[in-house]
């Protein structure tokens, strides 16, 4: 990132009386990265979901005026089939109550400030039908109606990632996001941005896990494979992390300019765009 007008983009460095400028000038944008403490696999650190889900929406903030509030680093419980399963060591979840219950007094609180626009930016695949209820809590305790010009907007990263992308980085073997845990995208991108916590040597090599079509509870342990991993993060390295972190970036900021409105995009590289060549629009923070 060459320029943008924050250098604070993060609320928790930022002190309230500018919060408050900030957030009286009419327009603010406050992004929520969310993500879980999970395991994941031998080679990724168990906070892989929040770190990921923090770096794209502080590059997205950079590239659009936006901020970046405190994440919430815990999530809904993992699933066999998306994460391994909630019964593996590492893996310290919260129940939906209570991350409904979370997303509903956050998103509140950010709006009742005069925050004018939420944006949750997931990270861990369980979370987001929970994370819509505490929005849709969020927005009926508010009263805002469809012509106010508050409103939240939910999404989870990897729905930004282009078919040029995908082909660009799975050369025709992308095996479903649902079994991307610990796989080519998550160590990619952690290659990316956080090299130094990534242990390509404990990489096991395996295919991707074969699971029903049913969840059963309680699961059968044996169904996930020993690793961890629901697939392999074969062939994954920093360029294509890159690739898919400044399309991700790209596509999300351009989207957000698009729907709320706010300042032009700045950033070179932040403009809309459906090429997938890499750009200027590198990691914040
Ligand atoms: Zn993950």
């Amino acid at each position: 990132m060459t320029t943008h007008d924050n250098p604070q983009v993060k609320l928790a460095h930022l002190d309230a009386h500018s919060f408050a400028d900030w957030v009286g000038a009419g327009d603010a944008t406050v992004l929520v990265p969310v993500g879980a403490l999970e395991q994941h696999g031998p080679h990724l650190p168990m906070g892989t979901d929040a770190i990921l889900s923090e770096r794209i929406a502080l590059a997205v903030a950079a590239a659009t005026g936006a901020r970046v509030a405190q994440p919430i680093t815990y999530g809904y419980r993992s699933q066999q089939k998306s994460g391994g399963g909630d019964h593996l060591v590492g893996t310290t979840s919260v129940d939906a109550a209570t991350l409904i219950g979370l997303t509903r007094s956050l998103v509140r609180s950010l709006l009742e400030q005069g925050v004018r626009h939420v944006v949750l930016v997931n990270g861990h695949y369980e979370n987001y039908q929970f994370l819509y209820e505490g929005v849709d809590l969020a927005v009926r305790d508010l009263g805002i109606g469809a012509d106010d010009a508050r409103c939240v907007l939910l999404l989870s990263y990897w729905d930004y990632v282009s078919e040029e992308t995908l082909e660009a980085v799975y050369h025709g073997s992308f095996p479903g996001w649902d079994v991307e845990h610990g796989g080519v995208l998550e160590t990619a991108l952690m290659l990316h941005l956080e090299p130094q916590l990534v242990r390509m040597d404990r990489v096991v090599d395996h295919d991707p896990a074969q699971l029903p079509r049913f969840d059963r509870l309680p699961v059968v342990p044996a169904r996930t494979p020993s690793s961890g991993c629901l697939s392999a993060p074969r062939g994954a390295d920093a360029a294509k992390g890159r690739l898919l972190f400044e399309q991700v970036v790209r596509d999300l900021a351009a989207d957000l300019e698009a729907e709320l409105g706010g300042r032009p995009v700045s950033a070179p590289g932040a403009a809309p765009s459906s090429d997938a060549a890499p750009s200027s629009a590198a990691a914040v923070g």
